[in-house]
């Protein structure tokens, strides 16, 4: 035995769930090592003995070719002496200690397992919960820490004989797959009528009858119910509508693979990559003329959002429809999706004729996440199931563990330790009581997988934001407060692992100003730690607050009143058609009377789609933006200016550079009285904001020297806009940072804010103790915006 070795081996990263052990297992018995391998709170841990040479090509092959779904963060070894004791063994799990150990996503099924869900040979041929080591459910049924079937929704489902010996055979595909099952033992599918009783047939055959004769119908997924109809079919699409109280925001359509995908939409190879990938995005890309989907699935847009099957069940009720569906969240009009059984009929039963349901509990919610391709470039918009909880890079490592709360609408938390953070699954607008359950339900869950107990806790300057007031009531941690706009640029810094300092162009719709007014259209000269406020659009009045946002035809009233100095064109046609109210609201705006001041880009898009008679009022948010990039002519190359005024100093020099917006109407509602086409108007509309972009930024790059410009905030969702400015910006010698991984909204806030703390926190050597909340510390992100 002397000229034997044993080294303690220790694996960190996302190395549980994902047939780590087994590999472990399987590479020790081809080497002929003795030794063991478990989970532990942190991670794997392994001991190998054996010829020197044996244990070196162990250490090798273990990072050079891990499993699919494994993510090795760290391997560590250490020198043990020899036990003489021969094989190899996994023992038990250890719950005890620290936990850093990391859960995997949900993934799709692999390719070994749709073989078998397709084979009547299988024992689990068109079995709905077929999974294995490298695919299956995973954040959405882990309970807790170490992974294992008994900290799972699996809990309640004892192992058939075929089954335990498959999950117990190293040599086996299901060696240790915490969810594995087949049908003698696992999850069994039903399909139930409204009132809960079930109705006769195959399931999944009774299902898919009901859908091709435009039913709508409740599917059980992996994190949450959806509603499926006919996605051919406009009655069913419609009547769909109808019950969500959905009045046109578009729904998301599963296709069966890749081709009928293409049938439907054109989509470019990073589209195909985001829909083949084993994330399952729902992805957005252009309509084909003539795709056989029904108007109400996707009205007034040129987009369309696709997804393939991303469970065994989805594949096998598309294929017994045959034809695509839609498969949109399981909730009425804004709520959160219903993912709990006992939720299924008291939620579902006026929108659903019938159930596709199951016995297997979810135990987090987990909207579908959303992405497409920006310029050739993977891009979430929505980052949920398939993406949470894998971790991020931070670009400054955590001193101490933070916890981010977000902003409101498209809300997102973000835990963070030494150089990671782990965003919470999309959460929705933090506006009622179950969306603020699932946010604290988030902050508690995702602190107990990761272990995680936060000392640090940033939220949003606003006061009013459920998110920051739940960090004011946290004790005993530093709290900081970080400016919206911010967070947005630090957001984008962090998802191209760059600490600035750049020149941050931050458009959104609105987000709280350290100076109490909303800003939206904000340039600043940012890193990581502070920001400073350069430049932004000239501020104008948002006439009765939110009602402005609900209703665009208003900011084209304040904006004409400015751009005309109260003396629009005669014959407009947003006039007329909002003649009752249009001088009450611009005496509102004159009176600053529920009228607070906004520097909100979201805003400028929304006067100039009033005026081109988009739309005057939106049901969801961003929508007159969104339909009025619809409408413009990519193939026009036409600019409106915009000019730019020195602001006004505040003694210390002068102020921010203020961007004249209404320049941009002035012009637009010119073209318009001309005659000329709203489709030439929208496009010359998009090209002046980028300009002034790039303007802007020339600007600042003459007083500052900054050469790096990164964008964010949920108005650069707008492609044409996007595409404009990063031209604009690269052919003037600009680098220019986009958002990829994180979306550029608000879901992307919680990540920008735990970045700023982080290196905040890094960069504070005389850091306040932890056990006290101070009132310096809670301003100290603020402060740092001037
Ligand atoms: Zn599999
Ligand atoms: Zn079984």
């Amino acid at each position: 035995m002397s000229q034997h070795v044993r080294t303690a081996i220790r694996v960190t990263g996302t190395v549980q769930g994902v047939g780590f052990r087994p590999f472990v297992y399987a590479l020790a018995v081809r080497l002929g090592l003795a030794g063991l391998v478990g989970n532990d709170a942190q991670g794997v841990f392994a001991e190998v003995e054996g010829p020197p040479g044996a244990v070196q090509e162990f250490l090798a092959a273990l990072t050079a070719d891990p499993p699919p779904l494994a993510r090795i963060d760290t391997v560590s070894t250490a020198g043990l002496t020899p036990t003489g004791a021969a094989g190899f063994t996994i023992v038990a799990s250890d719950a005890s200690g620290p936990r850093t150990a990391q859960v995997s996503p949900d993934t799709a099924p692999c390719a070994d397992c749709l073989r078998e869900l397709g084979d009547p040979a299988d024992r689990r041929f068109g079995y709905p919960f077929i999974n294995c080591t490298n695919c299956g459910p995973r954040f959405t049924i882990v309970r807790g820490v170490p992974y294992d079937r008994p900290l799972t929704t699996m809990a309640g489902f004892a192992m058939c004989g075929p089954c335990a010996a498959e999950y117990a055979d190293p040599a086996d595909r299901r060696f240790h797959a915490q969810p594995v099952c087949c049908p003698a033992c696992g999850p069994r599918l039903r399909l139930a009528g409204p009132d809960g009783q079930d109705l006769p047939g195959e399931p999944i055959a009774a299902a898919a009858a009901l859908l091709r004769d435009g039913a709508v119908l409740a599917v059980k997924g992996l994190g949450g119910f959806h509603l499926a109809v006919d996605a051919a079919s406009d009655p069913a699409a419609a009547a769909l509508r109808g019950r969500k109280h959905r009045a046109e925001k578009p729904f998301a359509v599963l296709v069966a693979d890749l081709a009928a995908a293409r049938a439907l939409a054109v989509l470019d190879p990073a589209s195909e990559a985001l829909l083949t990938s084993i994330e399952r995005p729902i992805v957005l890309a252009d309509r084909r003329p003539g795709a056989a989907v029904a108007s109400a699935v996707a009205p007034r847009t040129r987009q369309l959002g696709l997804l393939l099957p991303y469970t065994p069940l989805h594949h096998l009720l598309i294929r017994a429809v045959g034809r695509p569906i839609v498969l949109t969240s399981g909730n009425s009009s804004d709520e959160p999706i219903a993912y709990r059984d006992e939720e299924m009929l008291p939620r579902l039963s006026g929108l659903a004729d019938a159930f596709l349901t199951h016995d297997r509990p979810i135990h987090i919610r987990t909207d579908d996440s959303v992405a497409r391709s920006a310029g050739g470039q993977a891009a979430l918009i929505r980052r949920a199931r398939g993406y949470a909880p894998s971790p991020l890079p931070l670009p400054v490592p955590a001193r101490r563990p933070v916890l981010a709360c977000g902003a409101e609408l498209k809300s997102t938390v973000c835990l963070a330790r030494d150089g990671q953070a782990i965003i919470s699954q999309h959460l929705g607008d933090l506006e009622n009581f179950e969306t603020l359950r699932s946010f604290t339900e988030a902050i508690e869950h995702l602190g107990r997988l990761f272990g995680i107990i936060p000392q640090v806790v940033a939220h949003d300057l606003h006061p009013g934001y459920l998110s920051t007031q739940y960090a004011a009531g946290r004790d005993g941690v530093t709290l900081l407060g970080v400016q919206h706009h911010h967070a947005h640029i630090a957001a984008c810094l962090a998802d191209n692992g760059e600490r600035g300092p750049v020149i941050g162009v931050a458009f959104d719709g609105t987000g709280y100003g350290t100076d109490g007014t909303l800003w939206g259209g904000e340039f600043l000269l940012a890193d990581l730690v502070s920001a400073r406020r350069a430049a932004h659009l000239a501020a104008v009045p948002l006439p009765g607050g939110e009602a402005a946002i609900r209703e665009p035809w208003r900011m084209a009233a304040v904006y004409l009143s400015r751009a005309f100095g109260g003396a629009p064109p005669p014959g407009l046609a947003v006039t007329r058609r909002n003649q009752r109210r249009w001088d009450a609201v611009l005496a509102m705006a004159d009176r600053g009377i529920n009228a607070p001041a906004t520097s909100s880009a979201g805003r400028l898009f929304d006067a100039a789609a009033a005026l081109l008679g988009v739309r005057d009022t939106i049901s969801y948010e961003g929508q007159a933006a969104i339909e009025l990039e619809q409408l413009a002519d990519p193939a026009e190359t036409g600019c409106y200016p915009a000019g730019l005024d020195a602001g006004p100093g505040d003694g210390d020099g002068p102020g921010p550079l203020l961007v004249r917006g209404a320049d941009l109407i002035r012009a637009a509602a010119g073209d318009l009285a001309a005659g000329t086409a709203p489709a030439v108007i929208a496009a010359r509309f998009h090209n002046g904001v980028a300009a002034a972009i790039v303007a802007v930024c020339e600007r600042l790059r003459d007083g500052h020297g900054l050469g790096t410009v990164a964008l964010s905030g949920g108005v650069f969702q707008n492609l044409l806009l996007t595409a404009r400015a990063v031209t604009g910006l690269t052919d003037r010698g600009f680098r220019v940072l986009v958002h990829a991984r994180v979306p550029c909204n608000d879901g992307g806030i919680s990540f920008g804010q735990a970045a700023v703390a982080a290196a905040t926190d890094a960069a504070t050597t005389d850091a306040a103790t932890t056990g006290a909340a101070t009132a310096s510390a809670a301003t100290a992100g603020s402060a740092t915006v001037t």
